[in-house]
């Protein structure tokens, strides 16, 4: 049985929180693209951690949990998770990396960094962990597999088919010092001793896992909005952040991912560039930002200040349905409580019409919202278990949401602590 968990929206939706909790009752927890670009906050009784690589079943020591073929793999950022888990007392997790997945290269951040930087104001608001540069090279066939770190001859001839390429572009387009093989050499020597007791060959480990009816958790990164063909491009991620890609991600048959979560926020937040519908901006964006503090709503791997909306029913309703959510976890509608109205947005206005399907990117930056207003509730919904006991106005927004988006909400996070969330 395999389930996925993944971010309807623009990333950001808590979907840490959700994980950790499916986590628990799961043997195999799987991180299947992305890298540590992203990250998720778990706060458990470890203390508060933000996993940007790891998968969310490392604090439980029957979970297997394995990075995947599809993930961008730094292992150095790897290193450092694993170290704070350790100091702060979490025991030595089960890991797996797999032989396929490839790695980010030193260059890869440079790249990205020197590209954004080059792009000034044009930029994309990368989170220079060099993810760009790595797809690039991995689906232009020059990246690095996890296997060929232990064949020396792959590796030296690999750096010498790579290395002209890289060094006549941050030569003459970039202005930067050349790379030089030897250095690069070495670190991925040490690199590939530091990671040597957790590569496996996941694809077997998975086949068979399935076979003895194992429960299987698909953690995604980001959300619907970043995929690299759904969402707005050109300010998605470069890896698909759909559950139907965990299939090719992690290397399990399409089918069997049979139950998909999608996570949703009860607000909209953002980071980087793009069109993004339903923003608010001022003191209005301020105070939701300050509200959403418990939120986190300072990226987790960035720090950098979340850009704030309402809720868009339009591009929740799209996130619902190219993720094909059979379920929906609407979280922190606990922000929410300081309002009088919650403004929500129901429709575009793109020249003059109003529509209801989420557009392509050029038609979306022509975009207004539509905005109706709900009652608020006005009273603190945090500590509530059952749905019933919500205020009736809580009640109702969850209920319009569940319209809206035409998917069953089945989990209602009403803070970010593990048990605060209701089930339906
Ligand atoms: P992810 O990338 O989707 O995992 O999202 P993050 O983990 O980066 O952000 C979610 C943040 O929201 C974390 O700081 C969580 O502790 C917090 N969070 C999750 N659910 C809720 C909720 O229902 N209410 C509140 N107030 N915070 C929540």
């Amino acid at each position: 049985m395999v389930k996925a968990i993944v971010g309807a929206n623009w990333g950001d939706e808590g979907k840490g929180k959700l994980t950790d909790l499916f986590a628990e009752t799961s043997d195999v927890v799987i991180r299947f693209q992305g890298g540590a670009n992203a990250g998720h906050t778990i706060i458990n009784p470890y203390g508060k951690f933000a996993l940007h690589q790891l998968p969310s079943g490392v604090f439980y020591p029957h979970i297997t949990n394995i990075i995947a073929n599809g993930v961008a793999l730094n292992i150095p950022a790897l290193q450092k998770e694993i170290d704070a888990l350790l100091s702060a007392g979490v025991p030595r997790p089960r890991l797996l990396i797999s032989d396929r997945t490839q790695i980010v290269m030193p260059y890869h951040i440079l790249f990205d960094q020197v590209e954004e930087a080059r792009l000034s104001e044009r930029q994309y608001g990368s989170t220079k962990s060099g993810i760009a540069p790595f797809y690039a090279d991995k689906f232009a066939k020059i990246g690095f597999q996890v296997s060929e770190l232990y064949d020396d001859g792959v590796l030296a001839a690999k750096l010498e088919q790579v290395l002209p390429l890289k060094n006549t572009l941050l030569r003459h387009l970039y202005h930067q010092p050349e790379l030089k093989a030897g250095e690069l050499l070495s670190d991925l020597l040490a690199w590939r001793e530091a990671i040597r007791p957790y590569v496996a060959d996941t694809f077997a480990f998975l086949s068979q896992a399935q076979r003895k009816g194992k429960k299987i958790l698909l953690e995604g990164q980001l959300g619907a909005l970043k995929d690299p063909d759904f969402g707005i491009y050109p300010y998605v991620t470069s890896s698909s952040t759909l559950a139907g890609y965990g299939s090719v991600g992690a290397g399990l048959a399409p089918g069997s991912i049979t139950e998909i979560v999608a996570v949703v926020k009860a607000y909209s937040s953002a980071v980087g560039a793009g069109a993004f519908v339903s923003e608010i901006f001022g003191d209005q964006a301020h105070e939701l930002r300050q509200r959403g503090g418990d939120a986190g709503e300072y990226g987790a791997t960035t720090g950098r200040p979340r850009r704030m909306g309402w809720f868009d029913a339009v591009a929740t309703r799209y996130g619902c349905h190219v993720q094909g959510a059979t379920a929906v976890a609407l979280t922190a509608i606990d922000v929410l409580s300081y309002l009088d109205v919650i403004p929500v947005c129901v429709g575009y206005e793109i020249e003059g019409q109003v529509v209801r399907d989420f557009p392509v990117t050029t038609r979306l930056n022509k975009a207004r919202p539509v905005l109706e207003m709900l009652p608020g509730w006005k009273t603190d919904i945090r500590g509530i278990r059952e749905f019933g006991h919500l205020p009736a106005e809580a009640q109702a927004y969850v209920r319009f949401v569940e319209r809206e988006i035409g998917v069953p909400v089945s989990y209602v996070s009403n803070g970010p602590r593990r048990d605060e969330i209701i089930l339906r």
